[in-house]
């Protein structure tokens, strides 16, 4: 089935498991929406405190050091509302604290949109179906429907002033059968500078932009673009 563009969203929350998981799945994206005009969030659901490869930077220090990486390639992208929920990272599974935490994120930014990590596993790429990349985006589509939405589900949030709110669309990364794309031509530098903020995990800065040049380049063939055009993919269905 051929894919369809997908249009900028008036609003867009994204939820992901690790500082840079946006960055490599959807910064393209992400640069195209907010300089379209939409307002973007991220909720980044670790602190990627399992992460990087130097043995000499003490491991107390990730999580800091992985926020500001974070908030630094968002910037560059043109979006400044970062979340850190601190979960532990390469231990989250859907819980009803998680579930509760996510919606709480959504009744806060009440985007039309949520663009999350599948649930469902990728066979033909292990590294995107991370445990944690499936348990976030399982959590996430509970907290879409039905904890946002059901004014009586985690009743703490609207005592807090965080009322019931719809998302109208959900748009997963790494489904093994996407629907929709983004044409990130225009926006592949900015995607590649917001990935190489995350310095901490990149021992080779300029094979992880050669790889990542490739595999968008593999996506916009499969979007039906011609060669030298670079895509990001999604798998996008109505919630409301
Ligand atoms: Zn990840």
């Amino acid at each position: 089935m051929a894919l369809a563009p997908l249009s900028p969203p008036p609003s867009v929350l994204v939820v992901t498991a690790h500082p840079d998981d946006v960055d490599f799945g959807l910064a393209g994206s992400v640069a195209q929406w907010t300089k379209a005009g939409t307002h973007v969030a991220y909720c980044v659901v670790t602190d990627g405190n399992a992460g990087g490869f130097d043995p000499s930077i003490p491991r107390s220090e990730i999580p800091a050091i992985r926020r500001r990486e974070q908030r630094a390639a968002a910037e560059r992208v043109g979006v400044d509302a970062v979340e850190f929920l601190g979960y532990v990272d390469g231990e989250v599974s859907v819980t009803p604290s998680l579930r509760r935490d996510i919606a709480a994120m959504i009744r806060r930014y009440r985007p039309h949109t949520v663009v999350t990590q599948s649930p469902v596993r990728n066979f033909a790429r292990i590294g995107a179906s991370h445990p944690d990349h499936l348990a976030v985006g399982e959590a996430t589509l509970c907290a879409v429907y039905p904890d946002a939405r059901n004014p009586f589900a985690f009743e703490e949030l609207a005592q807090a002033g965080l009322l019931a709110h719809t998302v109208q669309q959900v748009a997963l990364v790494a489904y093994p059968e996407p629907t929709h794309y983004v044409d990130v031509s225009a926006t592949l530098d900015a995607k590649l500078e917001a990935i190489c903020a995350h310095e901490s995990q990149l021992p080779d800065p300029d094979a992880t932009r050669e790889s990542v040049r490739g595999w968008l380049s593999t996506a916009a063939q499969q979007a039906g673009l011609g060669e030298g055009r670079y895509a990001e993919l999604f798998f996008v269905f109505a919630t409301a």
